[in-house]
């Protein structure tokens, strides 16, 4: 058989049983869907749950415990030995159940990560999961996607895709739509064909889908690309360390226990599986558990704000943002927009004001208003109207289109669930920019149809829009309009004094660059040269509208005779003619004001970089409250800058306007000389290296593209800067809760040592015994501290400076707690011990035991916050950890009470005077906690204050 590249279009089509203008109907998408199962690649899952179970057995401090239950065995302990394995196989379930839990969430993260296609079903396009493409499918791709499969191409405009993953080229490759000849052709010489993976960066198509998931190229050799290795975060490569050097230090301690023991005249046995409890006391086995829970509770917290996690470390990274720049349009602003279209001829249309008003100044006001059928238009609006509509590739349907206010507010305002993520977008809705379906919106209500306008003047070519060129351009035939029949041509007036030539191509895009390659003005019904008044004038009108916040639009035109070759489009995009400005009223968020408030408090600075005109941007930012200075950098200015020169000035112009995506690595390089932690907004394909360099970057749910998504660490689902406050207030609140669990559960591992070390030297046998050891462990390793990582966030989360994302996790008063506070434990604990023992009670021992398990759930709530007190916070603002508290308190009574666990764990039934007596000393930790935060508070209150004063 021949390959696909080898067919002509037609038998492509036939051979797949597709039809070109209607795509596949949905029951045989479905059957073929179930033939050759979902899009995706065959992914071995990153560790199988017999592995994870396997690992939890084969972790060192568990193998110490094996080998400790084989010596107890060999000794003919079978108690001590049946105990230790019930421990160890406990333990490992508990770890097991929640690294699993943790490997599913992320999981399902993947899985939301999945890029849509547009896709035709029954002649509609669709936006659709990748995930469910089939052979046969239709699907348009444009600048910005990533290929969704293999794919031949049908029709294309200027495609060009990046397919380095498979012939190591950087260089973009140029794509024709053409039969190719030759056997065997190597991937990067069949240009008619694109591969799932590839990205493609400049141009659009349609194309149908050839092969799907692992028959594609890219799945026939994932087995090499797959990297099953997930990142660890730089908290948990610090937290292994740091395991290490307390397994370090527990074996000195060990060896020194074991000398004092055998010095005093020990038992082997006993003091063999006393160092090594201890060994296993000391060590917090719990750490690597919690912190992955604590990352996937915390990336699954966020994502209910809307903002998806794509790399791991970025949760903690979140935590130290200091600097948050972003983009203007859809994220500050609402991209919800009203448009003024002002012809150069004077002519002026407002689209707040009624169909009634609008008509009677267009007509002189002599027009009956008649709804829905518009006026017939004067040559400049004709124009400036046609330009804004068919220089457009907006897909707004017919009944969108008479919603129009409501559909452009849905496509930002999107309240989907998280889940709803993958599922189909409502196929009536429009598709596009929100500035394009504003103007085809607009264009619409003064009665020329984008669909009837493109039958009379179809496209023939097109220079995509960039953010570098900041315009795009598109290219027409002319078909005789005056005898055609359609409404909307109707109400055009003869336009073949403008465009007395066979092809126009319509160019619209920022004023400043259309001025500069414009050389004439359309003035009512003559061209005029564009003089230096011309553009005076010009520039003050955008200038005016700017700064009154509106988004500007210039559209001009171009009679052409004929069509440019393909590749030289945008060479057709000088001698324009300037014909009209249109005007975008673009409010800012009020949910984004509120989150730059927020981000002031929290020390975190915020940086508006737009492509858009300075005056506008300057005015939304001092809307915002992001900048007051009234101070900006346009584009032209970072470019004449050197890297030094830009880093003086940066810490205080925070508004970078007129934009290039080039330019806005070069502002995240200077920041991060500066020492800030930068987070970086994108959207676009120009964007993903400046993504990249970020500390966090952020891609756009909505308006971004593939390729900047690929390159993000976050996605916002709903483009929404007050997303990313969101994402960094949980990654703050992740943080704060894993040094509570080290602070938490080190104290209490000092506590535990304290007692075993001091206890020989007033006499004290064996005051705990190996198993009771380990079980307190694994108390409070895997209840009570599983519970503090979901605790809520602190009152002042934002309210107060980012911590540098490199301080040591002893640091602000951690390393201090632990030692002191475990040391007053474990001596008052002791203490109680010596005094039980020397009036001669004999529970003194399980006395001691269950003092140690009790401070424990205490000590708990006392470090769920580390300033506020407990009866501020309240006992059910963490229903976990008290439902924790209670299981640990019936366990550990059970442990004490129950006939047949009493010589297991050698414990002996304490009376309620002595039981008393434990509760009561049990708290000593909770007190000194408590205590601690009224002396400390006072002055970390005053430390608040600053960061409000100094912005
Ligand atoms: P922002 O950085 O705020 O997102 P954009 O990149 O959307 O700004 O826009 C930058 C400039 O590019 C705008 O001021 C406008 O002049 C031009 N522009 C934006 N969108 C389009 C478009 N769809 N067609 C033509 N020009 C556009
Ligand atoms: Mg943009």
């Amino acid at each position: 058989m021949s390959h696909w590249y080898q067919l002509d279009v037609a038998d492509v089509l036939q051979q797949l049983g597709a039809n070109a203008k209607e795509g596949l109907d949905r029951a045989e998408a479905e059957r073929r869907l179930a033939e050759h199962g979902p899009n995706e690649l065959a992914e071995r899952p990153p560790k199988s749950p017999l592995r994870m179970l396997w690992e939890q057995f084969t972790a060192t401090m568990v193998l110490v415990l094996i080998a400790a239950a084989a010596i107890s065995a060999l000794l003919g302990d079978w108690k001590d030995t049946l105990a230790i394995l019930a421990i160890v196989i406990f333990n490992a379930v508990l770890g097991f159940t929640q690294e699993y839990r943790a490997g599913k969430e992320f999981a399902a993260l993947k899985k939301l990560a999945v890029p849509k296609a547009r896709v035709l079903r029954n002649g509609v396009w669709e936006h659709l999961s990748a995930r469910e493409l089939v052979p046969g499918d239709i699907v348009q791709i444009e600048d910005g996607d990533q290929v969704p499969a293999d794919c031949r191409l049908l029709e294309c405009v200027n495609l060009r895709t990046q397919e380095s993953a498979f012939t190591g080229e950087s260089e973009s490759v140029e794509k024709t739509a053409a039969a190719i000849e030759g056997e065997n052709l190597p991937l990067g010489d069949r240009r008619n064909s694109v591969f799932m993976g590839t990205a493609v960066t400049y141009g659009r198509a349609k194309a149908i889908v050839t092969a799907t998931g692992m028959e594609t190229e890219l799945g026939k050799i994932a087995g090499s690309m797959q990297s099953v290795e997930s990142e660890q975060t730089p908290l948990q490569k610090r937290l292994e360390q740091l395991g290490r050097r307390l397994a370090l230090a527990a074996l000195a301690l060990v060896a020194v226990i074991f000398a004092l023991g055998m010095f005093q005249g020990g038992e082997f046995d006993d003091l063999f599986l006393t160092a090594v409890s201890l060994a296993v006391a000391i060590i917090p086995e719990g750490l690597p558990a919690v912190v992955t829970i604590a990352l996937a509770l915390g990336s699954k917290r966020m994502l209910r704000r809307k903002a998806l996690i794509r790399k791991l470390p970025a949760v903690e990274t979140l935590g130290s943002v200091t600097t948050i720049c972003s983009d203007k349009t859809g994220t500050l602003t609402e991209n919800r927009m009203t448009v003024t279209i002002l012809s150069l001829a004077g002519e002026r249309v407002d689209m707040r004001e009624s169909f009634a008003q609008i008509t009677s100044r267009l007509d002189g006001n002599k027009s009956i208003f008649r709804p829905g059928e518009g006026v017939p238009l004067p040559a400049s609006m004709a124009l400036t109207l046609m330009g804004s509509s068919l220089c457009n590739n907006a897909l707004v349907p017919d009944e969108a289109e008479d919603t129009a206010e409501s559909v452009i507010g849905q496509e930002t305002d999107q309240e989907q669930e998280p889940d709803g993520f993958s599922e189909a977008v409502n196929e009536t809705k429009a598709i596009g920019d929100p500035t394009e379906i504003a103007l085809v919106v607009a264009a619409d209500r003064l009665g020329l149809d984008k669909e009837e306008l493109e039958e009379v003047f179809p496209r023939q070519a097109e220079a995509p829009f960039d953010s570098d060129r900041k315009r795009m351009t598109t290219i027409h035939q002319i078909q005789q309009p005056w005898q055609n029949a359609n409404p909307s041509v109707q109400l055009l007036p003869d336009l073949s004094i403008a465009v007395p030539t066979p092809y126009v191509a319509f160019t619209k895009g920022s004023v400043d660059g259309l001025l500069q390659i414009s050389s004439q003005v359309w003035k009512s019904d003559r061209t005029e040269p564009l003089d230096e008044t011309w553009q005076q004038e010009i520039l003050a009108s955008n200038d005016k509208l700017a700064s009154m916040g509106t988004r500007v639009l210039g559209v001009a035109f171009r009679p052409l005779e004929q069509l440019p070759s393909p590749g030289r489009e945008s060479d057709v995009e000088r001698e324009l003619i300037f014909v009209g400005l249109v005007g975008m009223l673009d409010p800012a968020r009020p949910e984004a004001k509120e989150a730059v408030e927020t981000c002031n408090h929290a020390g975190i600075r915020t940086v508006m970089i737009t492509g858009d005109h300075p005056l506008m941007a300057r005015h939304i930012a001092e809307e915002l409250g992001i900048s007051k200075n009234g101070q900006y950098l346009t584009g032209q200015d970072l470019d004449r800058m050197s890297i030094d020169e830009l880093e003086q000035r940066i810490d205080e112009v925070s508004v970078y306007a007129r934009v290039s995506p080039q330019q806005k690595l070069k502002i995240v390089e200077a920041l991060q000389d500066r020492g800030q932690i930068v987070s970086m907004t994108g959207d676009g394909v120009n964007d993903a290296p400046a993504l990249s360099k970020a500390d966090i970057g952020v891609a756009m749910g909505l308006a971004g593209t593939d390729v900047a998504k690929e390159a993000a660490d976050m996605v916002l689902l709903n483009d929404n800067f007050a997303t990313i406050v969101a994402a960094v207030e949980e990654g703050r609140v992740i943080y704060d809760n894993i040094r509570k669990f080290i602070r938490y559960t080190l104290t209490g591992n000092v506590a535990g040592v304290v007692i075993m070390l001091l206890a020989p030297f007033i006499a004290l046998r064996l005051p705990l015994t190996p198993i009771q050891i380990l079980w307190i462990n694994l108390l409070a390793d895997g209840l009570l501290a599983l519970a503090l990582s979901v605790e809520p966030a602190e009152e002042n989360v934002m309210d107060r400076p980012p911590y540098p994302p490199n301080e040591s996790v002893f640091s602000r008063g951690i390393g201090r707690d632990i030692i002191w506070v475990g040391l007053l434990m474990g001596l008052t604990f002791l203490g109680m011990g010596y005094w039980a023992e020397s009036i001669g009670w004999q529970n003194w021992q399980t006395m001691i035991f269950a003092t140690l398990a009790f401070s424990r759930m205490s000590l708990a709530l006392a470090m769920r916050s580390e300033r506020d007190l407990l009866i501020h916070k309240g006992l059910l603002s963490n229903k976990l950890i008290l439902i924790s508290v209670l299981l640990t308190f019936a366990l550990q009574i059970a442990v004490i009470y129950t006939p047949w666990l009493q010589p297991i764990f050698q414990t002996r039934s304490l009376s309620g005077q002595e039981l008393l007596i434990c509760l009561a000393i049990s708290t000593i930790g909770f007190w000194v906690v408590e205590i601690q935060k009224l002396v400390l508070r006072p002055r970390s209150q005053a430390k608040r204050k600053h960061p409000h004063r100094a912005h």
